[in-house]
């Protein structure tokens, strides 16, 4: 048995959860969750979590998958940053499939001659810069809070050893603005949500305090949960049980990672690394204020955008893609017209086909055979 693993992943545990919570469902009461990270996604498609619940819950795909979330634009400027003359541009392996303007991606784009490398952290791109001093290494960072803290400390790392060839093209975003930004979308169609499954990793970095402001404005219950079957049951039943006595706090499922003040240090590096941005365009959100981090200008030598003279792009999803609006939670994945006819994990159209914590990818890997076709 491997501790903290398959004691999470017990199904007559599973069942045990699973009955609490048709016991506690009020008849003709209607629960819709929100599960904002792609990670919980995931789980609920890889142990069928869904299907354990009665028919009055409903889970919704949110936002929280990295490489879902940035726009078409932000894509582009990488791919032009990764073709200029003596660039390598390093980036984690998903953010080299998802497609930009025109079809093109990353890996496309290494296949016409740019250099293009594939890295598993932040610190692996600072080796590149260190192995190759006559080229311009530039890491394309993404991520929700997670990813942050390793990206502060190669910046802190680079400018300590005063490499001149590494520059970091910063994309990292929030998770409580973005929370606030579904449920309060100009269409509506977050208000009818009546609570959270709150992000894992996220909360080991920024701990449970985030989010009480949200609560607080908007109403809603959030229960951090950790990433396993057990984990999002019991997060599930804990939000019923909010919502029926009418309480709406934030609550820690994940006591075993999450603190309430999360890791002050990880904070701490972050901080001095980073601002806050005046707004920052999502995939499907639009453009949300302070909702993303920018490098402060004591490290702006490390910073691409700078160096680079990186221009805003607008630019589109493509016309068939909907994905804005499965991030949304608006519709899900099999609504959209070519989930998995045109648009497959091999043949990804939209960002949220490419990763495994994109809602469609796991609707496809999990659920095509069982209630996504239903
Ligand atoms: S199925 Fe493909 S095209 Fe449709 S929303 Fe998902 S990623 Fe976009």
């Amino acid at each position: 048995m491997i501790p903290y693993l398959d004691e999470f992943r017990d199904g007559k545990l599973a069942q045990v959860i699973a009955a609490r919570i048709v016991d506690e469902v009020l008849p003709g009461r209607r629960y819709r969750l929100m599960e904002f990270c792609g990670g919980h996604t995931h789980a609920i498609f890889r142990y069928g979590v869904q299907d354990l619940l009665p028919p009055a819950v409903e889970l919704i795909h949110g936002p929280g998958c990295p490489v879902c979330v940035l726009p078409v634009g932000r894509i582009d400027n990488a791919i032009e940053l990764a073709r200029r003359p003596g660039v390598i541009l390093a980036s984690y392996a998903d953010m080299l499939r998802v497609p930009a303007s025109g079809g093109m991606s990353l890996l496309k784009a290494r296949a016409q001659g740019a250099d293009v490398r594939m890295v598993y952290a932040a610190s692996d791109a600072l080796k590149l810069a260190q192995d190759n001093p006559q080229r311009e290494v530039v890491f394309f960072a993404i991520g929700f809070e997670t990813t942050t803290p390793p990206t502060a400390l190669v910046i802190r790392q680079a400018a300590g050893l005063g490499l001149r060839n590494f520059t970091v093209f910063c994309n990292h975003v929030l998770t409580p603005p973005a929370m606030a930004a579904i449920v309060d979308s100009p269409d509506g169609a977050g208000s009818d949500l009546d609570g959270f499954i709150g992000p894992a990793h996220v909360s080991t970095v920024i701990g449970t305090q985030p989010y009480e402001q949200f609560v607080a404005q908007f109403d809603k219950p959030v229960v951090i949960a950790g990433f396993e079957p057990l984990d999002v049951l019991q997060a599930v039943l804990m939000l019923v049980r909010q919502i029926n006595a009418g309480r709406a706090l934030v609550e820690n499922e994940y006591s075993r990672a999450v603190t309430p003040e999360g890791n002050r240090k990880a904070q701490a590096a972050m901080a001095d690394v980073f601002e806050l941005r005046d707004a920052f365009e999502w995939r499907g959100l639009g453009l949300l204020p302070h909702s993303a981090l920018r490098i402060r200008e004591r490290y702006a030598a490390i910073d691409a955008e700078k160096r680079f003279a990186v221009p805003p792009i607008a630019a589109h999803d493509h016309k068939a893609c909907e994905c804005g609006a499965v991030l949304r939670g608006v519709i899900k994945p099999q609504e959209c017209k070519v989930f998995g006819t045109v648009c497959t994990p091999d043949n990804p159209i939209g960002a949220c086909m490419v990763s495994s914590e994109g809602a469609c990818a796991a609707w496809y890997s999990y659920g095509r055979l069982g209630r996504a076709q239903a």
